[in-house]
């Protein structure tokens, strides 16, 4: 079958590879109708997130047709349509039970590598280096499915593979973003970053009763995208984003800030991002924590900061002191997909939001490599590029 494999930094190809096939009673193998280029998977290309390996496939926002299961998977049948979390989760561990799917102890088979990392073991994610479980992706014709009977839900034929896609990953990240934020009604919100996360950050927010959100990017599609969610805009190439957020909120700031962007943020020339960048290139630190610094800085007193960007390593100079003395609350994590599905679902069917708003390029698995380009580069507008491998 053809798929997109990674080669090594900055080189990602499409490829023939071996189908999938059933290993385990729990599988399930999808031939995959769509699946979406993340900003995740920009940190794999530009060779951030360590433990890659050439020859992996990547991709781990999917849907598809079920096409073989496992003997164990009895809620699914052959030829459902179903959209998969990005998180491999069992479903019964002590995590799992808890919600925290994103941390299910049982699904990654490389947990010493993630152990010696970080101290414990995230859960496998699809497509994302042999450290988190070093699962094939599915940017590519076929999926097999680990855990099938937990993850997958079905799409009802009212809802298209546009609205239903983002399901597995980054409508649940924006959702949880905007909970972790802690927001109570009529707050601000500070979103930095208005790539797809952002976008879906800014649209959770206000369905969880914020009363104003201030989002903040340089590139003026993303920048007029959030304005069409609700979102009043600072364009960071402009001015300082901190003067910019106090002046706006009289000086007290605002009550929760989402840092949407991670470990590759831009600095447009602020003394801190250019020494990250340096010290990144040069493996003396592995994120460029600009924005988280910039989040922390912002916020006001007692409040909270979310982090849904993706950071992989050590970050340096983040103002512990800041934080400690303005009281703040930081959450994130990799999403717990699982949790998210079936009521952001439901909130598609109602008519609450169309997720297929961020879609700008629908595009071949054979322009994977082109399209993992533009969007890096955020040229030709591209702000979502939606892949079929099957036409
Ligand atoms: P993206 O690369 O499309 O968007 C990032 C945006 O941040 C870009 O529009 C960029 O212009 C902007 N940006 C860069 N520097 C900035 C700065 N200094 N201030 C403000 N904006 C700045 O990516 P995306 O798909 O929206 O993903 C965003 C982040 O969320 C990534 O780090 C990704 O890995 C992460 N993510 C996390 C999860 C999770 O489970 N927690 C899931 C999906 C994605
Ligand atoms: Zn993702
Ligand atoms: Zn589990």
């Amino acid at each position: 079958m053809r798929a997109l494999v990674w080669h090594g930094k900055g080189d990602v190809r499409v490829d023939n590879v071996a189908e999938p096939e059933i290993q385990h009673p729990r599988d399930a193998i999808i031939k995959v109708t769509a699946c979406a280029i993340c900003g995740s998977d920009l940190h794999l290309l530009d060779g951030y997130q360590p433990t890659m390996e050439s020859g992996d496939i990547l991709g781990h926002e999917n849907m598809g047709e079920v096409v073989a299961l496992g003997s164990e998977v009895t809620n699914l049948k052959i030829g459902d349509r179903v959209v998969v979390p990005f998180t491999i989760s069992c479903g019964d561990c002590w995590f799992c039970r808890k919600g925290l799917f994103s941390a299910c102890e049982r699904t990654n088979p490389n947990a010493e590598m993630a152990i010696k990392a970080m101290g414990h073991s995230p859960a496998g994610l699809f497509g994302f280096s042999h450290m988190l479980g070093g699962y094939c992706g599915g940017q590519a014709e076929y999926l097999r499915v680990p855990m099938a009977d937990i993850g997958p839900i079905k799409v009802p034929d009212s809802v298209s593979d546009e609205q239903a896609l983002f399901l597995s990953d980054i409508f649940p990240t924006g959702y949880m973003a905007a909970e972790n934020a802690q927001i109570e009604p009529g707050d601000t919100v500070a979103v930095w970053g208005c790539g797809p996360v952002g976008q879906f950050a800014i649209r959770s927010a206000l369905m969880l009763g914020a009363g104003r959100i201030i989002a903040i990017d340089k590139v003026p599609e993303r920048l007029a995208m959030a304005e069409a969610g609700g979102a009043e805009t600072i364009d960071f190439s402009q001015v300082d984003v901190y003067d910019e957020l106090q002046f706006r909120t009289k000086g007290r700031g605002p009550d929760s800030c989402i840092d949407a962007v991670g470990c590759e943020a831009a600095g447009h020339g602020a003394v801190d991002a250019v020494v990250d960048k340096v010290k990144a290139a040069t493996f003396l630190a592995t994120d460029r924590v600009h924005v988280l610094r910039q989040a922390i800085m912002s916020c006001r007193m007692g409040g909270t900061v979310s982090v849904p960007g993706v950071y992989v390593g050590m970050g340096d100079k983040i103002p512990i002191g800041a934080m400690m003395n303005k009281g703040l609350t930081i959450k994130s994590g990799q999403t717990h997909v699982q949790r998210y599905t079936k009521p952001l679902l439901a909130r598609i069917e109602a008519g609450d939001i169309d997720p297929s708003f961020v879609v700008t390029h629908p595009a071949s698995l054979e322009d994977a490599p082109e399209m993992y380009k533009k969007f890096r580069d955020k040229e030709d507008g591209v702000i979502k590029v939606v892949m079929r491998p099957h036409g």
